[in-house]
């Protein structure tokens, strides 16, 4: 065995349809086709990869041309065909990878080849593996032989894109969707290779691989040889983790303790430690993600089956997931997936994944907000400015107006995204020297949040005005363009809007005119689907004209919502504000209120 190792994906590749893993089904039509003789000219085996397209067209091929077919459709494996077969030196069977020969030349390879009748057997098999990476002139050099061929010829194409066929091809060919290997079928049969190769293994461990291989075989049988080759005949779970650098769940349940602790600073250090053990923040909220996800799988029996993993994990979280209410996990979820889709563009990703774990614990800390928009803005503002966690918004609102802007202009839109700033240098004064600021870390515990101690008022808004650059913002005429829930097409809140209104910015660094101007004036909006900026010339407004077609697109994309409309606006009475970018934002923050500093002290957290 060991000087003449054959890695797991070839020596445990099935010969026959019987050994194929999670395709029954399939296998099983494609045998009473075989079994009663009604073969069609073409075929096209679709699915992901890794699920056995390529092998199950090589059995067929096999099969179809066997000395001593079975009653069922099978190979013999035995007959002289079969072998020739079996040690790919058989005639009957061409197979092109159309992933790097695409052209037309290659396609001429195959249908010269398709001219030549079998010398031995019945059929010649052409497997054209991944077809849709052909060229269009290739496509249709094929298309006159697919439409015409000999008796003998069988076509089987693959594809993991069956979107990209054209329908000339596909209206050719008998479709065959090849589904992704569930974990379950992959754990069992990484436990029949272990079985057979002498190896021990824990069945969460082959749990880990089979998750890991995301319903693919081959890559199932490569992660299982490579963690075999470093546990020395002995696949535990532990060694399995470390090997393929997945993290335990174990963070995850303990994070789920402190959500329903109401422990924000656990929270937090949970993070660190996941962090410096080398994972990265948006693979840790992805995992997340998946983590509640599952929790609200197994939270009720009718969707318990939906759970991909063995009985003993899955137990584990059945008795974890009565924990948490149904719409703890919608939300949570929500705020993990929103995370995830601004990832990409914020500058400080710690810190995106820090709130979001924080308004995560809020779901659960403060439940009985009553603001009916945009929740978790609103959730995580008392405890962040240590107002009383019953707080009405509205009863705060009124405060924000003096405080954030001084000099209210007419031209309300663009100001939601400034406040901060013409406050700012008369700081210091606000700053009440008996005020006692609370603890940092009690600062963010929600418990902490009714005490007396109470911080001048025109101090807390702002954080969440600077942090969430609210559109709602009271200072506007237009107060009730709240973020509000839709049911047309895809639904976003104002911090989606803004953030995507960010991200075109910061794709389009060229895009100086246009870019500049949206910085200044961010958009409005007057309906779920309306949006308004307010220009200060008309310069402006022609930049944004040009553009419009482009950020319209980006935007409905982003947000998937096609219904997204812009109004330009023009008020040459408009100051131009500044802008802060979110680093400024931070620093801002972090020199107005310095017990976020200390709270970031505190915990050993950096912003990056
Ligand atoms: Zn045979």
């Amino acid at each position: 065995m060991k000087e003449n190792y054959i890695v797991s994906a070839r020596k445990y590749r099935p010969s026959t349809f019987a050994t194929v893993i999670g395709q029954n089904a399939l296998t099983h039509t494609l045998k009473t086709a075989i079994a009663s003789g009604k073969l069609a000219h073409a075929y096209l085996f679709c699915g992901p990869r890794g699920v056995g397209k390529t092998t199950c067209a090589r059995i067929f091929a096999k099969a179809i041309n066997c000395e001593h077919m079975g009653a069922d459709g099978e190979p013999c494996n035995q007959c002289e065909s079969c072998i020739a077969f079996n040690e790919q030196r058989s005639y009957n069977i061409v197979e092109l990878d159309a992933a790097s020969n695409n052209s037309v030349d290659d396609i001429r390879g195959i249908t010269d080849q398709v001219r030549i009748p079998p010398q031995v057997g019945r059929y010649r098999v052409f497997i054209i593996d991944e077809v849709h990476m052909l060229s269009s002139q290739a496509f249709n050099a094929f298309l006159k032989t697919l439409e015409e061929p000999p008796e003998y010829a069988i076509f089987i194409l693959a594809t993991t894109e069956k979107q990209k066929i054209i329908p000339t091809i596909l209206s050719r060919c008998q479709i065959y969707d090849f589904a992704r290997i569930t974990v379950p079928d992959i754990v069992a049969q990484l436990q029949y290779v272990a079985n057979d190769r002498g190896v021990k293994a824990e069945s969460a461990a082959l749990n880990v691989i089979a998750q890991k291989a995301d319903g693919a075989m081959r890559d199932a049988l490569s992660i299982f040889d490579q963690v075999s080759a470093s546990s020395e005949g002995n696949i535990t779970y532990q060694s399995t983790i470390e090997n393929l650098n997945v993290l335990d769940h174990d963070y995850y349940f303990r994070l789920d303790e402190a959500f329903l602790a109401g422990d924000v600073p656990s929270t937090l250090l949970i993070f660190k430690e996941i962090r410096d053990h080398g994972f990265d923040a948006q693979f840790f909220i992805n995992g997340l993600a998946q983590h509640l996800r599952d929790l609200m799988m197994a939270s009720s029996p009718r969707t318990a089956s939906l759970l991909e993993m063995n009985d003993d994990v899955a137990q584990r979280y059945v008795l974890q997931a009565a924990k948490f209410t149904p719409q703890f996990y919608y939300k949570a979820m929500d705020l993990c997936n929103t995370c995830d889709l601004n990832y990409r563009d914020a500058s400080n990703k710690q810190f995106l994944v820090e709130l979001t774990l924080i308004k995560i614990v809020q779901l659960i800390a403060a439940p009985a907000q009553p603001a009916a928009s945009a929740p978790a803005v609103k959730k995580i503002q008392p405890a962040a400015t240590s107002q009383p966690a019953t707080t009405a918004p509205a009863s705060k609102a009124p405060e924000v107006k003096p405080a954030a802007q001084p000099k209210p202009q007419p031209a309300a839109p663009v100001q939601a995204a400034a406040p901060a700033q013409p406050a700012a240098p008369a700081q210091p004064s606000h700053a009440q020297p008996d005020e006692q600021p609370p603890h940092p870390a009690e600062a963010f515990m929600p418990k902490q949040t009714a005490q007396p101690t109470c911080r001048s008022a025109n101090h807390a808004p702002r954080v969440m005005v600077n942090v969430h650059m609210d559109a709602d913002n009271p200072s506007a005429p237009a107060a009730g363009n709240k973020a509000e829930t839709h049911a047309n097409n895809q639904s976003f809140t104002n911090e989606q809007l803004l953030d995507a209104w960010q991200a075109y910015i910061d794709q389009h660094p060229h895009e100086h005119l246009v870019i500049n101007t949206m910085r200044t004036s961010k958009p409005n909006r007057l309906t779920d689907t309306q949006l308004e900026i307010t220009v200060q010339n008309i310069g402006q407004v022609n930049f944004i004209n040009n553009a419009l077609p482009h950020i319209l697109d980006f935007l409905r994309n982003k947000l998937a919502n096609d219904a997204i409309t812009i109004d330009i606006k023009l008020d040459e009475s408009m100051p131009a504000p500044k802008i802060l970018t979110e680093r400024e934002l931070i620093e801002d923050i972090k020199t107005r209120r310095p017990e976020f500093n200390d709270f970031l002290e505190d915990f050993k957290l950096t912003l990056t």
